[in-house]
């Protein structure tokens, strides 16, 4: 990556985005700084299925960006093979809940190419043996065998230690870093105690934090975020390889043996207290570990080790949010869902953005004036714009 070396970059926030975006701007020679509120991991990225995707019917920009994911989660793996131990590509299954059918998201992952195959119960067995083949819908299920998981904190601690090694500062427990904007510009960051830290740009990638910032600099993101969680099981005595998303169930194996569970009633049923705590019903937590023995071979005996709970960042079309912020001069953003598939992408061309200044032709359709534009057409009564469910 050719750039001013010199420029002196502080990234907000310790998950997967503000560490890949660190590591990226450290290997092209920025003086970066990273600070987070608490600890490395400690957000979203802690608490993540983290399946590798790009599953089912999508923009045709986002599909392209997710492939470009993918392909470099591939490279990762291929230069990293330690990394095995936290990132596999060894199968994703899915199938349709009842009185639905997955025969159109089928049609449309082939007819673009995307690696899934329909397989019928009875050769389930065959290509994932994890797998309770009872528990797999009438009509079958698609096997998308080029999908797969990545443990995030794992991700981040050797994303941390490249860009530790290319020259960058980590600062944990900073409590709430805030931009600082001068002329509008950034120009700065002060940390939770007062201390400033001087810089010639500033990348804010605090997850679900993101619209509340930006809203105290007064630029408006429109902001899905749900509260959320996943459950971490005890380890299990039978071998998980394959990612699974099942109508009632998402499972996912992790470096030590355990398996990693949500769903979205499971994350309906987080009750949000006055004062923003988050509670997850006992019932919830027995029901997902029902349900996901219910969905494996044998049906193994599954037990809670921890709830991981807090705030899912979406932003409020579903799709990413990444790049300048045009309103102030300095600022860069990144907030998205599905970061655990777009980590290592999204922080390579935000890095390459700011080193540059020669915005990704890429990263076009995700950029924060989007809703600027569509809120304008919205005052005449034609914008497209509403928020979206996302999967
Ligand atoms: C239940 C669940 C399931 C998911 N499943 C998938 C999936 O299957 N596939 C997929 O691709 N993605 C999935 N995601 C999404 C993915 O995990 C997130 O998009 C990604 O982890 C977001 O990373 P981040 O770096 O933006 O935010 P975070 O990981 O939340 O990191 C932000 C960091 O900023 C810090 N911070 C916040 N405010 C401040 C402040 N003021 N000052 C300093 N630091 C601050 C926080 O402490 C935190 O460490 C899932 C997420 C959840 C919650």
């Amino acid at each position: 990556m050719s750039g001013t070396g010199t420029k002196k970059v502080v990234v907000i926030g310790g998950g997967i985005l503000g560490a890949s975006t660190a590591a990226h701007l450290a290997r092209g020679g920025a003086r970066v700084t990273l600070v987070t509120a608490g600890s490395l991991a400690d957000g979203a990225s802690g608490r993540s299925i983290a399946w590798l995707n790009s599953s089912g019917d999508r923009s045709a920009e986002y599909h392209y960006l997710r492939l470009i994911a993918l392909d470099r989660y591939r490279t990762w793996s291929a230069r990293h093979p330690e990394s095995s131990a936290y990132l596999r590509f060894d199968g994703a299954m899915k199938w349709a809940g009842s009185g639905e059918s997955f025969a159109e998201t089928f049609a449309f992952e082939r007819a673009g190419g995307y690696d899934a195959v329909w397989v019928d119960r009875a050769d389930v067995a065959a290509v994932a043996p994890d797998v309770n083949p009872d528990a797999v819908a009438d009509e079958g299920a698609i096997w998308n065998p080029g999908e797969g998981w990545v443990s995030l904190p794992d991700l981040i601690a050797a994303l941390v230690e490249e860009a530790v090694t290319d020259g960058a500062r980590i600062i944990e427990h900073v409590g709430d870093a805030r931009v600082v904007v001068q002329d509008g510009a950034a120009d700065g960051v002060v940390l939770g105690d007062g201390t400033r830290l001087p810089a010639d740009e500033v990348v804010l990638a605090t997850g679900p934090a993101v619209p509340a910032q930006l809203a105290a600099l007064g630029v408006t993101v429109p902001d899905a975020t749900p509260p959320a969680f996943v459950l971490f099981t005890d380890p299990v005595d039978v071998e998980v390889r394959t990612v699974l998303n099942t109508p009632r169930v998402a499972v996912r194996p992790t470096p030590d043996g355990r398996l990693v569970l949500d769903a979205d009633w499971a994350e309906k049923s987080v009750v949000v207290g006055d004062d923003g705590s988050l509670t997850v019903p006992e019932e919830s937590v027995q029901g997902l570990l029902d349900e996901a023995s219910k969905v494996l071979a044998g049906n193994p005996r599954l037990t809670a080790q921890r709830v991981g709970a807090g705030l899912k960042p979406i932003p409020g079309d579903g799709e990413p949010v990444v790049g300048a912020v045009p309103s102030i001069d300095g600022l860069y953003t990144v907030f998205t869902h599905s970061g655990a598939t777009l980590g290592l992408v999204l922080g390579e061309l935000l890095a390459e953005e700011i080193l540059t200044g020669r915005p990704s032709p890429v990263l076009a359709s995700f950029r924060l004036d989007r809703f600027a534009a569509e809120a304008e057409l919205d005052a005449v009564g034609t914008g497209a714009w509403a928020p979206v469910a996302q999967p």
